[in-house]
C-alpha cells in the first residue's frame, strides 16, 4: 500500500503518462501523485508481465489441475459418445446433422422443436449420443487448440458421387492428430451415379481400410437426405463408443468445455458447455475459461430447463459476468469463494499472457526442447506446388533420425498454406514448410498470432538440412 503513480514508473522505468493510460484502459483513473490499491497495482504488473508480491499461488488458478484430478475408479460410470462430423464441403455433413436432430432429437416429445445450441442429444436403443453441431474440422481443431479435446469419435463424410477430396484429407488428418477412432460415413448413396467402392479404395492410401479388406476400419454406407442406413450408423457408433469403454463420475463437481458462446442482448453472457466430469447444478459457482459467475438458468436444445446436467450432456448456461471463448475449460467449486478468486486470477493471469508468447515449436527452439524432453517427435506438416514434391520430401523427412528422434509427418496438401493448416500446426505444435508455395493472407497473419513457424522452401536438400541442423543444435538462430 502507499506506492504512488510516479513511484512505479520509476521502478519500471516507464513514463508516469504511460502508467497512467496503461490504468486508464483497465478502469482505473489516477493522477501521478495518487496512492495505488492492491488490486491496481497488481493489474499493472500484470501488465507489464511483472509477478507482483501478492501473486496468486498458480496451482488454483490453473484448471488443468481440476481436470487432472484423480479419479475414484469405484465411482465411474458409462457415459454417452461425443461424436464431432467432418468431411469435404457439400458431402452433407449439415445434412446428416439436422436428419439426426429432425428425426431422434424430438422423439418421444411431441412437437418438440430444437434450437442450435452447439450441440445435441440422440438416444438409440436405450443410449444416448452427443453430436457436436458445428461439422467440419476447424472448429474441432480450433477448440483442441485450446486443451478441449471432447471428441471420442469422428465420422468422416464421404459423398460417393464425389470422393475422396481435399477436405476429406484435411479432415482425416485432424482426427488421426487429436487420436480420435474414424467412422467413414460414405454418402449420397441413393445417388445414380454413387460409387462406395471407389470411396473405399480411395481411403486405403490414407490407412482406413474397411474390415472387409482386412482392416479395422467402420464404413456404413447412407444417404443423409433420405435418412437410408442412419440406424446402422448409429450402431456402429454405440460400438466403437463401447470398445472404448468411455467413462465418468457423475457423483463429483463438474469439468467442462465450452462449445460455443455468445453475447445475448436481453440474457448477457450466454455458453454452451460439455460436461465432461461430474453433475453441473443450477446455482454452482463456475470458472469458466477467464470469466466466472453462478449458473442461473440451464437449458438443453429442447429449450427445456434443467436442473442438473451429467456428463456428455450439452447444455446452455447463463449467469457468467463475460463471455467465454469455445474451447474453454469449465470448473465448478463448491463455494462462490474459491470461484471468484480462481476466476479473477486467471483474468489477471490471462492479461499478462497476452505480452508474453506461448511456448511453441519453432527451428529456432527445437534443439532445447528435444534436449529438455519436451518433445519425443518433431510434428511437421508439408504442402507443396505438386503432389511429387510432396511424396519427396515426406520420404526425405521420414529418414531423419536425430538421437532417437523423429519426424513425424502430420498432414501434407498440395497448394497454398491454408488457415486450417495454420489451426492444425497450432494445435499439434508443428512446424509448417511450404515448398513452392506460399501462406494465404490471412494464413499468414494467423499463423504470426498463433508463432506458427512457417518455412519456405525451393529446394529439397535445403529443407532437409535445415530440419536436421535444427535438430541437432547447430542453427544460426534467425534474427
Ligand atoms: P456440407 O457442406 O458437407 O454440410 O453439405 P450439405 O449437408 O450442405 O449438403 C450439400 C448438398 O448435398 C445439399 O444440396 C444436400 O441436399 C445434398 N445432399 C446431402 N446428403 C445427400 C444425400 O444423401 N443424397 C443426396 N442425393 N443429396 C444429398
Amino acid at each position: 500500500e502507499g506506492m504512488t503513480v510516479a513511484e512505479i514508473a520509476k521502478k519500471l522505468h516507464r513514463e508516469p503518462a504511460e502508467l497512467i493510460k496503461k490504468l486508464f484502459m483497465i478502469g482505473v483513473v489516477a493522477t501521478q501523485n495518487q496512492s495505488l490499491s492492491k488490486d491496481a497495482i497488481e493489474l499493472l504488473a500484470a501488465e507489464y508481465g511483472i509477478e507482483s508480491e501478492e501473486k496468486v499461488e498458480v496451482d488454483i488458478s490453473d484448471l488443468d489441475v481440476y481436470f487432472n484430478q484423480e479419479v475414484d475408479e469405484s465411482k465411474l460410470v458409462e457415459r454417452p459418445a461425443v461424436v464431432t462430423i467432418m468431411g469435404h464441403v457439400d458431402h452433407g455433413k449439415t445434412t446428416l446433422l439436422d436428419t439426426l436432430r429432425n428425426t431422434k432429437v424430438s422423439e418421444g416429445e411431441a412437437g418438440g422443436i430444437t434450437q442450435h445450441i452447439g450441440a445435441y442429444q440422440i438416444e438409440k436403443d436405450g443410449k444416448k449420443i452427443t453430436f457436436l453441431d458445428t461439422p467440419g474440422h476447424a472448429a474441432f481443431t480450433t477448440m483442441r487448440a485450446r486443451g478441449a479435446n471432447v471428441t471420442d469419435i469422428a465420422i468422416i463424410v464421404v459423398a460417393a458421387d464425389d470422393g475422396v477430396m481435399p477436405q476429406t484429407v484435411e479432415a482425416i488428418n485432424h482426427a488421426k492428430a487429436a487420436d480420435v477412432p474414424i467412422i467413414v460415413a460414405v454418402n449420397k448413396v441413393d445417388k445414380p451415379s454413387a460409387n462406395p467402392d471407389r470411396v473405399m479404395q480411395e481411403l486405403t492410401e490414407y490407412g482406413l481400410i474397411p474390415e472387409a479388406w482386412g482392416g479395422d476400419t467402420i464404413f456404413v454406407n447412407i444417404s443423409a437426405k433420405f435418412g437410408q442406413n442412419l440406424e446402422e450408423l448409429l450402431e456402429m457408433i454405440l460400438l466403437v463408443a463401447e470398445v472404448q469403454e468411455l467413462k465418468a463420475d457423475p457423483d463429483r463437481l463438474a469439468l467442462g468445455s465450452v462449445v460455443e458462446a455468445r453475447l445475448d442482448k436481453s440474457k448477457g453472457p450466454i455458453a454452451t458447455v460439455l460436461i465432461q466430469e461430474g453433475t453441473l447444478r443450477v446455482g454452482d459457482p463456475v470458472v469458466v475459461g477467464t470469466t466466472h459467475g453462478r449458473i442461473r438458468v440451464m437449458v438443453n436444445e429442447k429449450g427445456r430447463r434443467l436442473k442438473t446436467a451429467g456428463p456428455s450432456t450439452p447444455v446452455e448456461i447463463t449467469g457468467l459476468n463475460t463471455a467465454p471463448l469455445a474451447g474453454d475449460q469449465l470448473v465448478a467449486f463448491e463455494d462462490e469463494k474459491t470461484a471468484r478468486s480462481v476466476g479473477e486470477a486467471r483474468e489477471k493471469q490471462a492479461m499478462a499472457e497476452q505480452r508474453t508468447a506461448t511456448h511453441r515449436v519453432t527451428l529456432d527452439n527445437l534443439f532445447s526442447s528435444l534436449q529438455e524432453g519436451e518433445l519425443k517427435e518433431v510434428n511437421v506438416i508439408i504442402k507443396a506446388d505438386v503432389q511429387g514434391s510432396v511424396e519427396a520430401l515426406a520420404s526425405s523427412l521420414n529418414k531423419i533420425e536425430v538421437e532417437g528422434v523423429r519426424i513425424k509427418i502430420i498432414h501434407t496438401g498440395v497448394g497454398a498454406i491454408n488457415e486450417s493448416d495454420v489451426t492444425l500446426a497450432a494445435a499439434s505444435n508443428a512446424i509448417m514448410i511450404g515448398f513452392n508455395v506460399r501462406p494465404t493472407p490471412q494464413a499468414k497473419v494467423q499463423a504470426d498470432q498463433n508463432e506458427v513457424d512457417i518455412r519456405l522452401h525451393r529446394i529439397i536438400y535445403n529443407v532437409i538440412d535445415e530440419i536436421e541442423t535444427a535438430m541437432k543444435g547447430m542453427l544460426d538462430p534467425e534474427y
